[in-house]
């Protein structure tokens, strides 16, 4: 079965990653045909007036499946996020960020095994802001009914399907009354109605940061609003090594986006010394979806291969440098690749 993909390089490091990412998944036997579309910065690099083009959102809405790298979002003024235009166009609500330990990769815990699902669409990521007067701004959190349900819904799916034990909702409704307090209604009610063999709680997130990084084994599946989630999987990529190897997806009804969690990197970018291991494990995320959804086991069986790939890697102290390695992004690559058939 052909899946075809389309490939967005995106800016900064991302046409290293994608490109040692793609040239992986060619590698592992996955029948992929791609198309190249642009966003950010390389949008209007390739020819584009604006920065994320009809065209792209249109190709991304008819092939259903892109493999993101991350696009550039200059602080303060300028123009607005195209990674998160781009969730909102497409309605990519769920973002879901697994943050595992890997063998070998030595940090301060061992089997650290936590996914952060963070709601995509809105929150303070509505982009609404006011100059109310002079030295007066307001930025405008939104909360909607329909979207708390949604991603409280696809949490608990989400646990059901993997088998997984609890989901834990971050929130700050004792000073956010109305919009956590929505959230965190929403959640419990999905939780009483449908799931009740899943375990559920809730914590303040200031206390949830403290307890996550004294002893992060309670946790299992953090369920988030959209810039919680957004500081939450930064913060358990530390966890884990960082976010060399921190992978995402967002997940729609008619659209799926997979991206690692990190963004453009502009202090490395170009030198051949990015982890692209965070696109890659996207790109696993990717092939698990297609074996899922389009019932395609060859998928599911490159997945394994470029798995078990890296892993054999990571074991042989072949790495970047951001995980005690000297291997370049390509030649991480390449390692990955040789070891596709062993
Ligand atoms: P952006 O503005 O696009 O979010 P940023 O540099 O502010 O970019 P990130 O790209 O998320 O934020 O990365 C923060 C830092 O983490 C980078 O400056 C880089 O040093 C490191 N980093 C991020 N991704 C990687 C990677 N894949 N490999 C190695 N180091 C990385």
């Amino acid at each position: 079965m052909n899946h075809t993909i389309v490939m967005i390089p995106g800016d900064g490091i991302g046409p290293e990653v994608t490109g040692a990412t793609r040239r992986i998944l060619d590698a592992c036997g996955a029948e992929l045909s791609w198309i190249e579309r642009h966003a950010g910065l390389a949008a209007l690099e390739n020819g584009s007036d604006v920065l994320l083009p009809e065209e792209t959102l249109d190709t991304i809405r008819e092939h259903g499946v892109a493999l993101k790298g991350p696009c550039t979002t200059p602080i303060g003024g300028g123009f607005s996020s195209v990674n998160v235009a781009l969730r909102k166009q497409l309605d990519t609500y769920a973002a879901v960020r697994p943050i595992r330990s890997l063998d070998g990769v030595k940090t301060r815990y061992e089997d650290v095994d936590i996914v952060v699902v963070r709601e995509n669409t809105e929150g303070l990521y509505s982009g609404i802001e006011n100059v109310i007067t002079k030295g007066v701004i307001t930025s405008l959190k939104v909360a909607t009914e329909p979207a708390c349900r949604r991603i409280a819904e696809f949490a608990f799916r989400y646990a059901r399907s993997r088998g997984r034990k609890r989901v834990t909702a971050f929130h700050k409704a004792n000073i956010m009354k109305l919009t956590d307090g929505l959230f965190i209604r929403c959640a419990r009610e999905a939780h009483e109605a449908r799931y009740p063999e899943i375990e559920y709680d809730e914590v303040i997130i200031d206390a949830g940061c403290m307890r996550i990084v004294r002893d992060p084994s309670g946790f299992d599946i953090l369920l988030c609003e959209n810039l919680y989630g957004d500081v939450m999987s930064d913060l358990c990529a530390g966890l884990v090594g960082g976010l060399g190897v921190t992978p995402g997806a967002n997940f729609g009804d008619d659209a799926n986006v997979f991206e690692a969690v990190h963004g453009t990197a502009p202090d490395i970018a170009g030198k051949n010394v990015a982890n692209p291991l965070a696109m890659i494990m996207s790109a696993v995320m990717m092939l698990n979806h297609l074996a899922e959804t389009r019932d395609d086991p060859s998928a599911r069986a490159a997945a394994m291969r470029i798995r078990d790939a890296y892993n054999a890697c990571i074991a042989a102290r072949e790495r970047t440098r951001d995980l005690g390695g000297s291997l370049g992004t390509s030649e991480f690559a390449d390692a990955v690749i040789n070891r596709l058939d062993a």
